[in-house]
């Protein structure tokens, strides 16, 4: 990426790489200040290969130290800015960094207390204020605080180098870049060490998808410790020379503002953005104009959203698929073509395989399945990450050969399309019959009535597990359970369809965006039992 990122600073220095409400840099300002900060952690001690965690927000400072990482030769762990004791504990206990760089309300709060106990001996931190000056941002004023002792300040000494260079490292292709924990829908966190060539190769292919005629910048929509807002968005911005826009974390009105503001080309995103944007009662078709192309990855993408945004805005979501162990991207949507809905299940594809890249799907031996057929989905490509850090049993369970056993379920049709059916471990089996909870998302999300939508299995003393849903509600609506159950109804076989549907303001969601389907299981099961208990 360094390389990218100084082809870029020489052909276009003086445009525009990052905005943030009222504040912007320059690629050149961009460069200089990673110089400096790099400079800094060089000259504490920071060695090729150690670990530089990040804990930020989606700010100017998260590029700034991402850059300044690579620059010495790290190893850049990006850290969820939700996460807290616990969870960093584990992660930066599995890292080991050798430096931390966090905003300061972050490092006071809970970042402080982790890294002094693990020992990490160079602290920065940074306001996240710093670049941003538009009045009613102000809300985020109330996270401002005093710079921690013992902690440099990252743009200060950023500037404090003005002009110099760290000494020149030149990673090769296999040096980690990335050490990105998975979000753990699934339960434990587990280091994807994505290299260097793994980055590369992404963002290269986003920068030549995104159309060379459109002008324009990039809103990040993602948060840019995913996987997907780093290489997407970021580095993708870098290798294509356009211009990224940051907007702090997901805020539906303040993303709507932000658009009209910035009138970027192309965003990505989690779907789930896209439908709290579509349900933000502002939203307008103006938000949208200056936007030339949407990508949705990363979750689940119901038709009715693809559908329910062409209507309304008039913009196509184009999905795609892919894992932090995929570096983001494995399939797209190819220029010019729409992704067909399996006419079956209601399911979207997720597109066809990038340059280089073979999808395949097979069975419980291993063995190729025949087109149409459902198996496990896997991945083998330029961007797949060699191993997982620290984790020798899992890397051999699921990373053989260079190829990634997903632990998604799929299939191809006839023409190459891929779809994504489920998680293999989210199957619900009802009377003995396999229900996967997507295919009953996507009836509920045909239904206008809801906003959010996620299915899960609870024990059933008849049919061993019994299909529930929850759901939250379209702005305005007023819908009832029992009236979205025989929606349901109507519309798939009788093992499928929930025999519940819940109600909440809000279904659990990962920093990411996604449902946290695990979660309601969890709640609905603990509530099942509570039941019977009480009996
Ligand atoms: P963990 O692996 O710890 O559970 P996670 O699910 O958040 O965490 P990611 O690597 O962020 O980990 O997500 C990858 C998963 O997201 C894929 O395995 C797949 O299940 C799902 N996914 C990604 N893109 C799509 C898509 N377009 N359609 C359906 N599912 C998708």
């Amino acid at each position: 990426m360094l390389d990218l990122l100084a082809d870029t600073v020489r052909e276009h220095p003086d445009e525009v790489a990052l905005t943030y409400f009222d504040g912007l840099l320059t690629f050149a300002e961009l460069d200089e200040l990673s110089d400096g900060l790099a400079c800094h952690l060089v000259e504490r001690g920071a060695a090729p290969g150690d670990r530089v965690a990040v804990y930020l927000q989606n700010v100017p400072q998260f590029a700034i130290a991402v850059l300044a990482g690579w620059k010495a030769g790290a190893i850049v762990v990006p850290l969820n800015p939700m996460y807290r004791t616990h969870e960093l504990t584990k992660i930066l206990g599995d890292s080991r960094p050798t430096a931390v760089i966090s905003s300061e309300q972050g490092w006071h709060e809970v970042v402080g207390g982790v890294a002094t106990a693990l020992e990490i001996g160079i602290a920065v931190t940074t306001s996240e204020l710093d670049l941003q000056t538009r009045d009613d941002q102000r809300l985020f004023a109330k996270s401002q605080r005093a710079p921690a002792e013992g902690c440099a300040d990252l743009l200060a000494v950023a500037r404090s180098y003005a002009g110099r260079r760290p000494p020149a490292v030149s990673p090769s292709a296999s040096d980690i870049a990335l050490l990105v924990y998975t979000s753990g829908t699934s339960g434990v966190p587990k280091g994807a060490t994505n290299t260097h060539g793994n980055v590369v190769f992404n963002a290269e292919g986003t920068a030549l998808r995104l159309d060379e005629d459109t002008p324009g910048g990039i809103f990040a929509l993602a948060p840019l410790f995913h996987i997907t807002g780093l290489v997407v968005q970021f580095a993708a911005a870098l290798a294509a020379g356009r211009q990224l826009d940051l907007a702090y974390r997901f805020e539906p009105g303040v993303v709507l503002d932000a658009l009209a503001e910035h009138a970027p080309a192309f965003m990505v995103g989690p779907s789930t953005a896209y439908m709290a944007l579509m349900n933000h009662p502002e939203v307008s078709p103006e938000h949208f104009a200056s936007l030339k192309m949407v990508h949705s990855g990363g979750a689940p993408l119901p038709s009715a959203v693809v559908e329910a945004f062409r209507e309304r805005f008039g913009l196509y979501i184009r999905n795609g698929y892919g894992l932090t162990e995929t570096t983001a991207t494995a399939t797209s949507v190819p220029l010019g073509k729409e992704a067909p809905v399996d006419a079956a299940s209601g399911t979207l594809a997720v597109g066809v395989p990038t340059y280089n890249t073979v999808l395949r799907v097979v069975g419980e031996d291993g063995a190729d399945l025949p087109v149409g057929e459902v198996g496990e989905i896997v991945i083998e490509g330029p961007m797949v990450v060699p191993a997982y850090w620290n984790k020798p049993e899992e890397t051999a369970a699921s990373i053989r050969d260079g190829r990634l056993h997903t632990g998604d379920v799929g299939f191809m049709d006839e023409q190459g399309w891929f779809y994504v059916v489920d998680r293999k471990k989210d199957m619900i089996n009802a009377s003995g019959f396999k229900v996967w909870p997507r295919e009953v998302e996507d009836v509920l999300y045909g239904h206008p009535a809801v906003r959010e939508a996620a299915v899960v299995g609870v024990p059933d003393a008849y049919r061993g597990e019994t299909v529930k849903a929850f759901i939250s509600l379209s702005h305005g609506s007023t819908a009832t359970g029992e009236e979205l159950v025989e929606h349901c109804k109507r519309q798939l076989a009788a093992y499928k369809y929930p025999r519940s549907v819940d109600i909440l303001d809000e279904l659990p969601k990962t920093a990411t965006g996604k449902i946290l389907r695990r979660q309601l299981r969890d709640t609905a099961r603990a509530g099942e039992q509570h039941g019977r208990n009480e009996q």
